[in-house]
Order: C-alpha cells, then sequence, then structure tokens
C-alpha cells in the first residue's frame, strides 16, 4: 500500500532547510504533500501570500514527481484525515523545536490516532535556518542567497524593496 506524508509549514517563504526536510521525505514515502498552513502558530503578518508561498514551493520542488504543493486553512489532523495520510513529517531543528512539536503530536493524535508524526533531524548545515532569521538578515541587508533556494532568494529581496 503505497504510502503518504504531509510536510506542513508556514514556509514564509522556503528555505534550504525546508527543503532539505522535502528530499528526504520523498525518497522514503510514495507521496509527499508540503502544505502551506495559513493559521499556522505565526503570530503577526507574513511577508508572502499563502498562494505566493505555494508558488515558491512548487518552483522549488518541480523535479520531485511525487511531491504535490497544497494550502489549508483549519486542523492539520483534519487535513491528515482528508488526504488519507499515514505520517506527519516534522523537522527538528534543536532542543527548542521539541516540547512545541511533541506537544503538537500528541494533540494531533489524539484529535486523528490513524496519523504518526515522524521527526527528522535538521542537517548540519541547515540547522539554524528558520524562515525569520531569514527575512531579518536579509531586512539589515545580509546576503541571504546561501540559505535559499535560488528561486526564493530573488523574490525575497524584490519584496522587501516593495515594503
Ligand atoms: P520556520 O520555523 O522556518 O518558520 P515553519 O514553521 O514553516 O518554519 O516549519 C515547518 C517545518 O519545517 C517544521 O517542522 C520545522 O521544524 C521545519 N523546519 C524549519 N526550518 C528547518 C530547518 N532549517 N531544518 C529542518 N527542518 C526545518
Amino acid at each position: 500500500m503505497s504510502k503518504i506524508a504531509i510536510c506542513p509549514g508556514s514556509f514564509d517563504p522556503i528555505t534550504k532547510g525546508h527543503l532539505n526536510i522535502i528530499r528526504r521525505s520523498a525518497k522514503i514515502f510514495d507521496k509527499v504533500i508540503v502544505v502551506v498552513m495559513s493559521n499556522y502558530r505565526k503570530t503577526g503578518s507574513s511577508l508572502f501570500s499563502v498562494e505566493e508561498r505555494v508558488e515558491l514551493i512548487r518552483r522549488c520542488t518541480f523535479d520531485l514527481a511525487n511531491v504535490e504543493v497544497d494550502s489549508y486553512m483549519g486542523l492539520l489532523a483534519e487535513y491528515a484525515r482528508q488526504k488519507n495520510a499515514d505520517v506527519i513529517i516534522k523537522g527538528l531543528r534543536a532542543v527548542s523545536d521539541f516540547e512545541d512539536e511533541f506537544q503538537q503530536a500528541l494533540a494531533n493524535k489524539s484529535l486523528n490516532p490513524d496519523v504518526e508524526t515522524v521527526f527528522m533531524a535538521a542537517s548540519a548545515e541547515n540547522m539554524f535556518l528558520s524562515s525569520s532569521v531569514i527575512k531579518q538578515i536579509c531586512q539589515l541587508g545580509g546576503d541571504v542567497t546561501p540559505f535559499l533556494p535560488p528561486e526564493v532568494s530573488s523574490e525575497i529581496i524584490s519584496k522587501l524593496r516593495q515594503q
């Protein structure tokens, strides 16, 4: 039976850290659905709209035949049910990610017992990467190109110039 995994997040914007988790997941599972959660635990306004984030992820994953990109506003456990997903993949950067992710995994398990949360360790070179760190560096004029897929670097620079 084919195994379906979901990679949820805010992806505002997608970084090399996210992409690394998506690519590794695509090697393990038959189908990977990357879903931009528009209400995903983040407060404050986002830099990219949900549609823009979906489009950027599509461009970065076009070579991965078993990866789909979607967006959803609502409960992840419910989305997983609708998609018949077996697994929710979460990338873990540091111990600091763990407590919150563990709590969410337990909540999702109780809302949808059919879905398992699997934690995937961040690769060493991406340990410190988060969308918010990238936005801060970029806003202060730093070079973010080493941390972002090339499709995203030019977009974030022009987006921040418009502000
Ligand atoms: P961010 O913290 O960068 O805003 P998201 O909230 O979009 O990221 O996170 C989506 C998922 O990607 C989460 O499971 C998060 O732990 C994971 N993730 C984010 N950045 C990295 C990274 N650099 N390496 C591995 N996983 C990551």
